[in-house]
C-alpha cells in the first residue's frame, strides 16, 4: 500500500470539499515559528509520519505562541514515532474541540464483502479497533449502485448526531467515500472528525494508503514505489522497482541495505534470497559469520529468468561488494531453472570483471537437477571462487555461511597481496 503522510491525505480532502483547518508544512524549527506567526493564533504541531497514535507518543503538540511552535518543532523533528524518524510537522491551526467522530472506509478483502465499507462512529479520537461494535455503523457499499447521500444520513443518524450538523457530517462522509473511490483507496480515515464550538465540522486527522495495484492509474500522486516501502527510495531501488514494474511475472523485490561508504568499510556481501522463508535462513546464515549484506533482494513467485538476470546485474552492481550469496534455503516450488539460467547469465557477464569473486549458491527444489547442471556448466570455467549447492544442505546456514565467509577471506588475502605487489 502506498502510504500518504496527514497533510497530503488533506489536500485531498480540501480537493474533494471536506473542511480542514488551516494549515502549513514545515521542515525546521523556524519554518514551524513562521507559520504559527503567519496564522496568528493558537496552533497545533503535528508530526508527519506514516504511523498513528501521535497523540499517545508525545507528537502533537500545541502552541499558544510562534516560539512555543518553533519549540514544539524542535522536540518533534528528528523524533522516532513507531521506529519512523519524523522529517516534517504540519503546524495547523487549533481547534476548539467540542466533539470528536470517526469517518473511515477500508477495503474488506474477505471472500463474503470484497469491496469497500464505509465506518462512521460518535466516538473518535480513539483507534477505532477499541470502539465496541456497536457503536459502530457499518456499510458495505455496493460498488456498482453506488452511495447515497441518505446512506450517510441514515448512518450518522444511527449514531445519535442529531440537529444542525447532522447534514454536515453526513455531507462528509459521503464526500469521504467519493474520494476514496477517485484515489483508489485501501483506506481512508477521519479520526477525528471534530465539531468545533463555533458549530463547524472538520476533518482534524486524515490516514490514507493507496492501492498499488491502481498506482498506475495515478501519476498525480508522484508515488515511485508501488509497494510497501519505508524509506526515501534511492536510484538503486528506483532501479529494482523498474524491473517489477515492467514486468509483473513473478516477484522480485531488492532495496538497497548499506551506502556505497558503509560497503567501502568491507565484510559486505550482495545478498539474493529466493522466498521470504528462505531470505531469513540466508540472513541467519551471513550474520552467524559476521558479514553484512549490502543489500535485500528477493526473486521468487516463479519470476522470468530475465526478471533474476537484471536482480543479479543490479546485486553485483554495488561497488565494494566481497561475494555474491544465493540463498535458496528451502525446497522452492517454482521451476529452479528460471533461476538458474539468470544467474548463469548475469554471472558469466560479471565474474570476468573481478578475479576471484566469490560466489555461493545454494538451490534446490522443483527442476533441481536440471538446474544444477545448468549452474554446473555454465558458471565451471570462470575464473572465481563459485560453490554451487543442493538440497543436501537446504538448511543449513551454518555450512553455506561458513563457506561464504571462508572464499571471502581468502579473496580478501588475494586483493590485499594484488594491491601491494
Ligand atoms: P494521532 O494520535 O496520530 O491519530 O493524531 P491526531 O491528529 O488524531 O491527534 C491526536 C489527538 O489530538 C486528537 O484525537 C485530538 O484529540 C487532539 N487534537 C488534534 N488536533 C487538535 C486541535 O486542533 N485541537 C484540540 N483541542 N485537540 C486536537
Ligand atoms: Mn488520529
Amino acid at each position: 500500500m502506498a502510504k500518504f503522510f496527514e497533510y497530503q491525505g488533506k489536500e485531498h480532502f480540501q480537493k474533494g470539499g471536506i473542511p480542514i483547518p488551516e494549515g502549513m508544512v514545515a521542515n525546521t524549527p523556524q519554518e514551524a515559528e513562521q507559520a504559527a506567526a503567519k496564522m496568528g493564533r493558537p496552533v497545533v504541531v503535528k508530526a508527519q509520519v506514516w504511523a498513528g497514535g501521535r497523540g499517545k507518543s508525545g507528537a502533537v503538540k500545541f502552541a499558544d505562541t510562534p516560539q512555543e511552535a518553533g519549540q514544539a518543532a524542535v522536540d518533534i523533528l528528528g523524533m522516532q514515532v513507531k521506529g519512523l524518524e519524523v522529517k516534517q510537522v504540519l503546524v495547523e491551526e487549533k481547534l476548539d474541540i467540542v466533539q470528536e467522530f470517526y469517518a473511515g472506509v477500508v477495503i474488506n478483502s474477505a471472500q463474503d464483502v470484497r469491496g469497500p465499507v464505509l465506518m462512521f462512529s460518535s466516538e473518535g479520537g480513539v483507534e477505532i479497533e477499541s470502539v465496541p461494535r456497536e457503536k459502530i455503523a457499518m456499510l458495505n457499499v455496493d460498488v456498482i449502485k453506488g452511495l447515497m447521500p441518505y446512506d450517510t444520513l441514515n448512518m450518522a443518524a444511527s449514531m445519535g448526531v442529531k440537529g444542525k450538523i447532522l447534514r454536515q457530517v453526513a455531507d462528509i462522509v459521503y464526500k469521504l467515500y467519493q474520494v476514496f473511490r477517485k484515489l483508489d483507496c485501501r483506506t481512508l480515515e477521519i479520526n477525528p472528525l471534530v465539531l468545533t464550538r463555533d458549530n463547524k465540522v472538520l476533518a482534524a486527522d486524515c490516514r490514507m494508503a493507496v492501492d498499488d495495484q491502481a498506482l498506475f492509474r495515478h501519476p498525480e500522486l508522484g508515488i515511485k514505489i508501488g509497494r510497501e516501502f519505508l524509506k526515501e527510495p534511492t536510484e538503486f531501488d528506483l532501479i529494482a522497482w523498474s524491473f517489477e514494474e515492467s514486468d509483473f511475472r513473478g516477484t522480485s523485490y531488492v532495496a538497497e541495505m548499506a551506502s556505497s561508504e558503509e560497503v567501502a568499510n568491507g565484510g559486505y556481501v550482495g545478498f539474493h534470497g529466493i522466498g521470504g522463508g528462505a531470505a531469513m535462513l540466508g540472513m541467519d546464515a551471513v550474520n552467524k559469520v559476521d558479514l553484512k549484506v549490502a543489500d535485500f533482494a528477493d526473486t521468487s513467485g516463479n519470476p522470468t529468468a530475465s526478471k533474476v538476470y537484471r536482480v543479479v546485474k543490479l546485486i553485483m552492481a554495488q561497488p565494494g561488494i566481497e561475494g555474491y550469496l544465493l540463498a535458496g534455503f528451502m525446497m522452492a516450488n517454482q521451476e529452479q531453472w528460471h533461476h538458474a539460467h539468470g544467474i548463469v547469465k548475469a554471472l558469466r557477464e560479471e565474474l570476468p570483471k573481478r578475479p576471484g569473486f566469490p560466489a555461493v549458491i545454494l538451490l534446490c527444489g522443483n527442476k533441481e537437477k536440471e538446474s544444477q547442471a545448468i549452474l554446473k556448466e555454465g558458471l565451471s570455467d570462470l575464473n572465481a571462487r563459485v560453490e554451487i549447492y543442493d538440497r543436501e544442505h537446504v538448511y543449513d546456514s551454518s555450512f553455506i555461511g561458513g563457506r561464504l565467509k571462508a572464499l571471502v577471506e581468502e579473496y580478501r588475502k588475494e586483493q590485499a597481496g594484488a594491491s601491494s605487489r
